[in-house]
């Protein structure tokens, strides 16, 4: 077995399929449904569309986030996420693939997006809550045990 596997096992709780307020930040907005709907852990998916984002590439030398404006409507091609616990909250992780007019594709770690619209599919996870701690190899905060 791998060293720093990290394997935790969970059942599913409720399955939920949420339409986001048009005009609200993505990633303010789910924290605020996990939270509202004592969610510590989960799994989702989304699809839609943006009016703006800020996206971030991490910089695996550096250990931070560079971050991509994107100014313009794209559509939300692709979402998936995760919803951990982080410094005793729900957090909410969340990667996305965005395409503009043309179709071309952009992509990153979400940092911001206002919602045009969006359908989002929400999996609870029932188990001990996952939780995410400092890893010094990343700089990042990492499922793992505290
Ligand atoms: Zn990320």
């Amino acid at each position: 077995m791998p060293r720093n596997l990290l394997e935790k096992n969970f059942k599913h709780g409720r399955s939920l399929l949420i339409r986001l307020d048009h005009g609200s930040d993505m990633i303010a907005e789910m924290t605020e449904i996990a939270r509202s709907l004592e969610i510590v852990t989960g799994v989702f998916n989304a699809i839609g569309a943006l009016s703006s984002a800020e996206l971030g590439y991490y910089d695996q030398v550096k250990n931070e986030y560079d971050k991509i404006a994107v100014e313009e409507p794209a559509e939300l091609v692709s979402c998936s996420g995760n919803i951990s616990v982080r410094d005793g909250q729900p957090f909410v992780h969340a990667h996305v693939v965005l395409a503009d007019r043309g179709g071309k594709i952009l992509g990153g770690h979400l940092m911001k997006g206002c919602v045009f619209a969006a359908e989002v599919c929400l999996q609870e996870l029932l188990g001990s809550p996952l939780v995410r701690v400092h890893d010094p190899t990343t700089g990042l905060k990492l499922w793992g045990e505290e």
